[in-house]
């Protein structure tokens, strides 16, 4: 078959490494606009139990980035200045771009060819033609499914909270959440180590604190001293860093059709899923699974691309049903924190999407699970 993607992200690299694997006859070339070295970000996290979800789909993928990986546990609410340490969570983090150069290198000794550099910006380019398919997997806002949407079926959310990507040098012991109240509403951060030397360190705000900080007006530098001060207790004199980083809403997508013609989504471009279940790049990951799965059974690019939505559906729409539930349940937290202690807010937290209740909260964190029975005996019982 001649592939070629548009993007290489985690959902393009992974896709062209699997099917080279499969048949190493594949014609199939990556094009990236971005040069080799060049990425936005900190790092990714990766929560479920961390990297099991590839373990189960691909062993050898899982065995050549684990040992990359930094991964703990546990995870930690911090609410003001109590610290609330939680049980049962495993999470996995890896610098965005150092698992980019491990999948470069691994889709290239597979004998694909990445083109950096190379934007695409029609389906019409030349570079494009005579491909059997085209895999368009460029990112959250990708044209391919914007100039496309009827087709696709796209529906946007924004959601009205504002974040930042930052990173800082300090390294943080496990995946944290930290709430600090202010007078102009409350902040969250969300980190994690990705490298020995760095982490990701991610600040939320509902829009009406970030309207009341006055953070819609002020200038790159003076928002970083900003939350610097926010979080000076939590960042123990470590600056924060920036990296193209400015504040944005989120934007929740969904696709009703994934393809047309011979011109399929995956990744981001497919779907968003809301960082706080750190499962972007696993959705991605896994819907490259899918995607080479259906071509091993049919080479018919129509059937196989209706029988990928057939089968990726199900599975990341729960997922994705989760991350959108998990989103709302930041856009209150001023007032969330206002009305519960931080036993209840934490509890809260680690219930927001149903997917854990209390039996599980107590498999999880027998201690967090207890604490909660105090505060609402009516649960000790059950
Ligand atoms: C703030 C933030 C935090 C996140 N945190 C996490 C996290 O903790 N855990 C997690 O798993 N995920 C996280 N994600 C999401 C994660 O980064 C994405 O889900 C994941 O990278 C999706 O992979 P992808 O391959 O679909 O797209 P991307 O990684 O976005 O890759 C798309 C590629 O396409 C290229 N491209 C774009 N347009 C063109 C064009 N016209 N021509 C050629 N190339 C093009 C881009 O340069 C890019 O390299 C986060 C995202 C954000 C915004």
């Amino acid at each position: 078959m001649k592939i070629r993607i548009i993007g290489a992200g985690p959902a393009g690299l992974y896709f062209a490494s699997l099917m080279k694997r499969q048949n190493p006859n594949h014609d199939i070339v990556i094009h990236e606009r971005g040069p080799r070295g060049a990425t936005w970000g900190f790092g990714v996290v990766f929560s479920d139990r961390a990297l099991e979800f590839l373990r189960a789909d691909d062993e050898e993928m899982y065995q050549y980035l684990a040992p990359h990986m930094e991964t703990w546990p546990n995870l930690t609410i911090v609410y003001n200045d109590t610290t609330i340490p939680i049980t049962g969570n495993g999470f996995a983090a890896i610098g965005r771009l150092h698992m980019l150069q491990l999948m470069y290198a691994y889709a290239e000794k597979l004998g694909v060819q990445v083109q950096f550099d190379s934007e695409i910006l029609s389906l019409k380019d030349e570079k494009l033609a005579g491909a059997d398919l085209v895999v368009g997997c460029n990112g959250a806002f990708s044209w391919v499914r914007a100039e496309n949407e009827d087709k696709f079926g796209t529906i946007y959310d924004w959601r009205p909270n504002k974040f930042i990507w930052y990173g800082t040098t300090k390294a943080f012991d496990s995946l944290s959440l930290t709430f600090r109240e202010t007078d102009k509403g409350v902040f969250c951060a969300h980190h994690y180590r990705f490298a020995p030397d760095m982490s990701t360190f991610l600040v939320e705000v509902e829009d009406v604190t970030w309207k009341n900080a006055g953070l819609d007006q002020m200038s790159p530098e003076d928002t970083i001293r900003y939350c610097e001060k926010v979080f000076a207790k939590d960042l123990d004199g470590h600056p924060i860093v920036s990296n193209n980083s400015y504040w944005r809403n989120f934007p929740a997508i969904w696709n009703q059709h994934w393809s047309f013609d011979n011109v399929v989504l995956m990744g981001d471009a497919l779907r968003t899923a809301h960082f706080s279940i750190g499962s972007g790049t696993r959705l991605a990951m896994e819907d490259a699974v899918v995607l080479a799965k259906v071509f091993k059974d049919t080479g018919d690019v129509k059937a196989a691309l209706s029988r990928y939505q057939e089968l990726r559906q199900p599975p990341m729409k729960k997922i994705w049903d989760a991350a959108n539930i998990s989103l709302r349940w930041y856009e209150d937290m001023t007032d969330k924190m206002k009305r519960m202690s931080p036993v209840e807010f934490a509890y809260s937290y680690m219930t927001r999407t149903g997917r854990v209740d209390h039996a599980e909260m107590r498999r999880r964190d027998p201690n967090l699970a207890a604490a909660f029975e105090k505060l609402h005996p009516e649960l000790a019982a059950k």
